[in-house]
């Protein structure tokens, strides 16, 4: 850690849903946090990792996959981007982790082994999990302030099954609810967060199937208002409805009406926790 004082900031480095335009990337967000980036899923944005790493002088991300779909995960075919001495740990829901190893390795990618940064995969079980900051289980170095983070995870409701987190982070509360209508785990994951960021599929007005539970602005906003969260950060956004950026401003004009404090993200966007 370069500067124990600077202010947690998190960086939108993908942020279509589905698949990449001139819009975007697929999404990934990373939150600069003591000695690592922590990492919200792998969609191609996970391009803008290794200079985000080089630029912050981190060595260290840690990456939670929301769920297996491709643009969650394409990004892990970067891997071998990634400086040399990088750590890094793939966290995922443990009924996830048999196809993630699986997919991290031949014929998909070059496997970790073969890379010059060391990744590792770990299991996140429902409900609290502790994530110690050393890596490997090898003890924090004396610098570090906090010996392990927590981070709540819980299934949401999706064609298949995708799971949202909440990271407890030197007393900041930042949720991250992805592919998901609305549901009593979304609630509780957003309930009085500083930070929501949440998905944005559907366009302002258009109401999910049942088949395909997904989030309007307007609704995004009525959970974050719900959940009495202070902050909502709309992703994820459709490519194939959000063909323009213009598209995203629209939405979020109508996410502010109903909770005035909505930022619609774009790639390349930061932010400071407050
Ligand atoms: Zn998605
Ligand atoms: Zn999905």
């Amino acid at each position: 850690m370069k500067n124990p004082k600077r202010k947690m900031r998190i960086f939108f480095l993908g942020t279509n849903g589905w698949f990449a335009t001139r819009t975007g990337s697929t999404v990934c967000a990373a939150i600069a946090f003591q000695d690592r980036l922590i990492v919200l899923d792998a969609g191609d944005g996970f391009q803008h990792i290794p200079a985000l790493l080089l630029r912050l002088r981190l060595k260290r991300a840690d990456v939670f996959l929301s769920h297996l779909h491709i643009d969650h995960v394409a990004g892990l075919h970067l891997l071998p981007l990634l400086p040399r001495g990088t750590r890094v740990r793939i966290f995922a829901h443990k009924s996830c982790i048999p196809a993630l190893k699986q997919f991290v390795a031949h014929p998909y990618t070059a496997p970790p082994s073969e890379q010059w940064a060391k990744v590792t995969l770990h299991p996140l079980s429902t409900g609290k999990n502790k994530v110690p900051i050393a890596a490997s289980g090898k003890p924090s170095r004396p610098s570090a302030r906090h010996q392990a983070y927590s981070v709540l995870a819980l299934p949401l409701h999706h064609a298949d099954p995708c799971f949202g987190y909440r990271f407890s982070l030197e007393g900041k509360e930042i949720a991250y609810c992805t592919d998901t209508g609305p549901c009593r785990n979304y609630t509780r994951l957003a309930a009085g967060a500083d930070l929501l960021i949440t998905e944005c599929s559907l366009l302002p007005g258009a109401l999910p199937t049942p088949s395909w539970p997904h989030l309007s602005p307007q609704t995004a906003a009525n959970e974050a208002k719900k959940a009495g969260a202070a902050r909502l950060i709309l992703t994820h956004f459709d490519a194939n409805k959000y063909s323009s950026l213009a598209l995203r401003y629209r939405a979020q004009k109508a996410a502010r009406k109903i909770f005035p404090r909505t930022s619609a993200a774009r790639d390349g966007m930061e932010i400071e926790m407050q």
